[in-house]
């Protein structure tokens, strides 16, 4: 399995004829993976993807394999977990903004769109555990205020020195 920190297809050989097909298997290692607290571990990203030579340009189509990390929304340890994410991009000289990704120099950049597929797709709200109690006693008590005293009514105590006896 090859490694590297971006995956650029030389796409010369595949537009000699429409429909020419060329599978692509790559480890891609990126920095700043991340959205503030939740990221990919290690910036890590397995891709195995297929470009296509089509009339309009190349278009790309495969999966993404990853490890995610984020805060439990519970007690907010952090949870990984894996994601996988299937795309399928179009490349075109004259790309639209938005849509479609653009061939420069007869090459193709996945790295920016599998960057982006990633980040976008990273979980929001993980849980531990279907069974997470939320923070830790210890760290962040919650009983405390279960076991206070209520509190007394100024309007009752007046009452209280009453005596009815007399
Ligand atoms: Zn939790």
């Amino acid at each position: 399995m090859t490694v590297a920190d971006s995956l650029i297809v030389d796409i010369v050989e595949l537009r000699r004829r429409t429909g020419t097909r060329r599978d692509v298997e790559i480890t891609l290692m990126l920095d700043d993976m991340a959205v503030r607290d939740r990221f990919v571990v290690d910036g890590r990203l397995d891709v195995a993807l297929t470009v296509e030579a089509i009339t309009e340009g190349v278009a790309a189509h495969g999966v993404v394999n990853c490890t995610t990390r984020a805060p439990c929304r519970r007690c907010l340890d952090e949870v990984d977990g894996p994601m996988r994410l299937d795309f399928h991009e179009i490349f075109e000289s004259e790309p639209t903004d938005g849509e479609t990704w653009p061939i420069k120099d007869e090459r193709i950049d996945l790295t920016p769109v599998i960057r982006e597929i990633a980040l976008l797709s990273l979980p929001l709200a993980p849980l531990c555990g279907d069974d997470c109690v939320g923070p830790e006693p210890e760290r962040f008590p919650t009983g405390v205020y279960e076991e206070a005293q209520p509190v007394k009514d100024d309007r009752w105590a007046a009452l209280e020195g009453l005596s009815f006896d007399e």
